[in-house]
Order: C-alpha cells, then sequence, then structure tokens
C-alpha cells in the first residue's frame, strides 16, 4: 500500500478532471488493459485492477472528496487489494456501453433506467431490449409486416412480482433495519452503500417463490408483430414502447428496439433511394442497338439500347428505385450494362466472326483507333 500510485496519475486526469473525463479515461484504460483482451497477462490485470479502483473512488463525489483531503489514507483498510469491498464499482456495468453487450441476437443495452442508478428500494425501469431483424430489399422496398418471438423479463403470475410464494412472507432487513443501506468503516471515514443482503429494497423475503425464486420476475417467450415501412435503411431503428422487460417495484417497462439489417440481394445493390444492377448485354444488340428487358424492384422494365452501346454504360430509370421513407419521390435504378462475349462458340459460329472481323479489317472500332493514335509514343 506504501507505493500506490495516485488516482488521478493512474486515469491520466488533472484533479480538476469532470465525471465526464473520468468516464472517458477509465474507458480507454479499462478497453486497453482488459483481461478478455489480454490473456495471461499478470501486469495487464493489475493495471485493469488499479484502473478500476481509481475510477471507483474518483467517481464516487464523497470518496473523490475524501481521497482529495487525506489521500490514500481515507480508505486504508477497506479498498485494499481489490475487488473485496462491497460498493465496488463494477467495470462490467459500463462494459456493456463500451462493447454494445453481447454477441448474440439479444442484447440488453441501456441496463435498468440508464446511467449511474444502482440497485434501489423504489420502483426500477425494466431494461430496454434490441432485436436484430434481417428483412429482405424486396421488404424494405415494399413495407411489410413480420411477427417477432424474443425473451423478456414479465412479472411472476405465481407471486404477482413479490417474490414472496405466500405473498406477505416478507420481513424487515436485519442486517439494515430496512433502510437499505449500511454504513462501513473505511479508515477515518464512514461510507453508505446498498445494503448487500436485500440489495437495497429493506426487506428480505422469507419463502422465496419457486418459479422466479425470489427475484419476482422470470423469462417469457414474447411474440410482437411490427410493420416495416416502405423505405426503411439500413441500421434503422423501430422502436416498441413497452415491449423490453417488466420493471421492478411498479417500475415502467422498458422498450424494445428492433434493429434492422438488410440482406444482400443477389440482383440489386442499394445506395440510398437509388438501386443498382449490373446487366449483361450481347454483343449484338451492343453494336445495332435493340431492347433490353430489365429486372426492377417491382418486376421488370425495357429499355432502349442505341446502335453503338459501349460495355460499362449506364442506363438510368426514373423513380424505379426505393421508395423514400415518409415521402413521395422514388429513388432510381441505374443499369450498368456489361457486354457478355461468347464464351462458347462452334466452328460455323466462328468462322463467320472471322469473317465479320475481316471484313471491318485491323481498326475494328473509333475507340480503338482513338486509344491507338493516342498510345502511339508507347508503341513506338
Ligand atoms: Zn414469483
Ligand atoms: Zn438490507
Amino acid at each position: 500500500m506504501a507505493d500506490k500510485r495516485d488516482y488521478y496519475e493512474v486515469l491520466g486526469v488533472s484533479r480538476d478532471a469532470t465525471a465526464d473525463d473520468l468516464k472517458k479515461a477509465y474507458r480507454k484504460l479499462a478497453v486497453k488493459y482488459h483481461p478478455d483482451k489480454n490473456p495471461d497477462d499478470k501486469s495487464a490485470e493489475e493495471k485493469f485492477k488499479e484502473v478500476s479502483e481509481a475510477y471507483d473512488v474518483l467517481n464516487d463525489d464523497q470518496k473523490r472528496a475524501a481521497y482529495d483531503r487525506y489521500g490514500h489514507a481515507a480508505f486504508a483498510g477497506g479498498m485494499g487489494g481489490g475487488a473485496g469491498g462491497g460498493g465496488m464499482h463494477d467495470p462490467f456495468d459500463i462494459f456493456k456501453e463500451v462493447f454494445g453487450g453481447g454477441g448474440g441476437v439479444f442484447e440488453s443495452f441501456f441496463g435498468g433506467g440508464g446511467g449511474s442508478q444502482r440497485r434501489s428500494g423504489g420502483p426500477q425501469r425494466g431494461s430496454d431490449l434490441r432485436y436484430a431483424l434481417e428483412i429482405t430489399l424486396e421488404e424494405a422496398a415494399h413495407g411489410a409486416e413480420r411477427e417477432i418471438e424474443y425473451e423478456r423479463l414479465v412479472s411472476c403470475k405465481t407471486c404477482t412480482g413479490s417474490g414472496s410464494a405466500s405473498g406477505s412472507g416478507k420481513k424487515t432487513c436485519r442486517t439494515c433495519g430496512g433502510a437499505g443501506q449500511v454504513i462501513s468503516s473505511r479508515g477515518f471515514f464512514q461510507v453508505q452503500q446498498t445494503c448487500p443482503d436485500c440489495g437495497g429494497t429493506g426487506e428480505t423475503i422469507t419463502d422465496p417463490c419457486k418459479p422466479c425464486r425470489g427475484v419476482g420476475r422470470v423469462k417469457e417467450r414474447t411474440r410482437v408483430r411490427l410493420r416495416i415501412p416502405a423505405g426503411i435503411e439500413e441500421g434503422s431503428r423501430l422502436r416498441s414502447q413497452g415491449n423490453g422487460d417488466t420493471g421492478t417495484a411498479g417500475g415502467a417497462p422498458g422498450d424494445l428496439y428492433v434493429v434492422m439489417h438488410l440482406k444482400p440481394h443477389d440482383v440489386f445493390q442499394r445506395d440510398g433511394d437509388d438501386l443498382h444492377c449490373e446487366m449483361p448485354m450481347s454483343f449484338t444488340t451492343a453494336a445495332l442497338g435493340g431492347e433490353l428487358t430489365v429486372p426492377t424492384i417491382e418486376g421488370k422494365a425495357t429499355v432502349k439500347i442505341p446502335a453503338g452501346t459501349q460495355s460499362g454504360t449506364t442506363f438510368r430509370l426514373r423513380s424505379k428505385g426505393l421508395k423514400h421513407l415518409g415521402g413521395a419521390n422514388n429513388g432510381d435504378l441505374y443499369v450498368h450494362v456489361q457486354i457478355a462475349v461468347p464464351t462458347k462458340l462452334n466452328s460455323d459460329q466462328k468462322a463467320k466472326l472471322q469473317e465479320f472481323a475481316n471484313l471491318i479489317g485491323e481498326n475494328a472500332s473509333e475507340m480503338e483507333e482513338s486509344f491507338f493514335e493516342k498510345a502511339k509514343k508507347f508503341f513506338s
């Protein structure tokens, strides 16, 4: 403990750093030294603990004031070697924000009611939930109705959310005397913290309800129908109010956010409201001109091809793109034509093609001519 580093120094911030400065500095360092990113690295682990401890103290106004006055002595015997203290800030709280939750389809993202709110006896808002939904380009173009099924926490029906089997099996918590908070001594200081036995509710349950194990909430599969508006974009979120986790102690429910992910399409690429597609075209159509039938998101359309069309030419079909979300205008469809070179010619076809080549001579096209004109110096 003698050579403990200064907490401000550990986080690399000045002594007048704001809460925001602290949070930023902490996140940066915590991400850097996180054990998941540094497996089997003892020094990183030590750093991570050091950083967490420094943040835990400086982020708490009371503890910070104590530290500013008395330095590490303020917590002598309490905070010492790591995660022991009951009031220790849980670094993983903040990690949910940094990394955006676990890898599954389903993530609980802002925690209960967000921010610094810790467990306490009062009503708590339920968590917001997030569901990633894959939709096709056609669904995005025309709008669609989809039903999704997901799991959320709802009030336990057996105990109506009380957590007690009999509904009345509660008694005042002996540890905190019902206050929900306990006061512990740390060095010169008395620190108030959430009661570890009742989690801040001030009551303990004597006959925990079986289905919810006394928690008052259980997981339930829930179905929600949602209407996807035409023109919706990749990454858009639809909010379904009140369809997140149920709150506790009468708290409001969280919301469900459905995040749209567009499946790649075989034919079209999307760019905002516009669509693009590559379209093969025969050499003869390109040379002689004609009509080309192209796919659209509605079905198909005909494009007039002028004689002498080059490979890579783009044709724009007005209003054949996607509907603008909530607006009247449609995007456009861009058809990029590529001349398809035949690969399986029979001898008769080959002979005819050779005949054609002989007929037009070596400088087959104006394009080639002008190219050779420009590139003359390379060939001489
Ligand atoms: Zn229950
Ligand atoms: Zn208690």
